[in-house]
């Protein structure tokens, strides 16, 4: 109920970050979303809002190494982290998103979760891991979410989800429950807002 109310409301994008000088103040908790190009985590913040199109401009070219934030009303911020993984983006700017990631996740302490994505069609691969390595020496608690439910079968969500909750076992940030999410058919959007309006 929390979470629907949460959300009813209004949500705004805010404003698009490139260095930690471009935060806006730490007034209140915040939720960022991480997840590889592609795994859906644009859908699933607008389907987390409501909306067609909230989180469209952090996925058009030259948003992508932003850092975008969202404010709700009265709730935490939404942060819309740029996603990782991406093969053709330059060493250069793949150092430059690193080293803000880093000084992000480290530096806000208003941070409360971060939420990772992962593809239930592929579970967790290298390159999640080292943002989950990362998410154990920042010290911010990550929930994983699975995204992309849809497209696999009640046999394969099992495996998936044991997949995942061993791969989490040496991380010591994780929280230990998945949120299985699919943007397309709306399953576990309302269970997601409830988590998100419960933080404080
Ligand atoms: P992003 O790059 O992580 O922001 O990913 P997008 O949200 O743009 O999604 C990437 C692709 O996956 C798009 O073609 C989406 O339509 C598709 N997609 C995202 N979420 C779902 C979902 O829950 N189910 C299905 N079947 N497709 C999805």
């Amino acid at each position: 109920e929390r979470g629907r109310l949460l959300f009813a409301a209004s949500v705004e994008f805010l404003k698009g970050v490139v260095a930690m000088a471009g935060l806006p103040p730490a007034d209140r908790i915040e939720v960022c979303f991480a997840g590889r190009s592609n795994v859906g985590k644009s859908s699933l913040i607008n389907a987390l809002t409501n909306r067609k199109n909230l989180a469209r401009a952090s996925n058009t070219p030259g948003r992508t190494q932003e850092i975008n934030y969202f404010t709700t009303e009265g709730g935490p911020y939404l942060v819309d982290l740029p996603g990782y993984g991406f093969a053709e983006a330059p060493v250069a700017v793949v150092k430059k998103w690193q080293a803000l990631l880093k000084s992000y996740l480290s530096g806000r302490a208003t941070l409360r979760r971060a939420f990772v994505l992962i593809d239930a069609r592929h579970g967790i691969k290298a390159v999640d891991d080292e943002i989950l390595t990362l998410l154990d020496r920042s010290a911010v608690t990550f929930q994983v979410v699975l995204t992309k439910v849809d497209k696999i079968s009640m046999a394969e969500r099992e495996k998936v989800i044991a997949q995942v909750k061993g791969a989490l076992q040496k991380h010591p940030a994780a929280y230990p429950e998945l949120v299985v999410t699919s943007s397309e058919k709306g399953e576990g959007i309302e269970t997601l807002r409830t988590i998100i309006a419960t933080l404080a």
